[in-house]
């Protein structure tokens, strides 16, 4: 069992930095084929940088 999913701490999706203390963290969640997908960034700097 190395591929856990919930209980990995949250990582940012565009630079990858931990999120556990990160008080601005930013979430977003979406609806993909018909499962919840949430993506979790820094900042709103990293959101903005990202793209899929
Ligand atoms: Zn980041």
């Amino acid at each position: 069992m190395t591929d856990s999913t919930d209980a990995d701490p949250a990582s940012c999706r565009h630079c990858g930095e931990a999120l556990e203390d990160a008080s601005s963290r930013r979430v977003v969640s979406s609806i993909e084929d018909g499962h919840a997908v949430h993506r979790q960034f820094c900042d709103d700097e990293c959101l903005e940088a990202w793209t899929e």
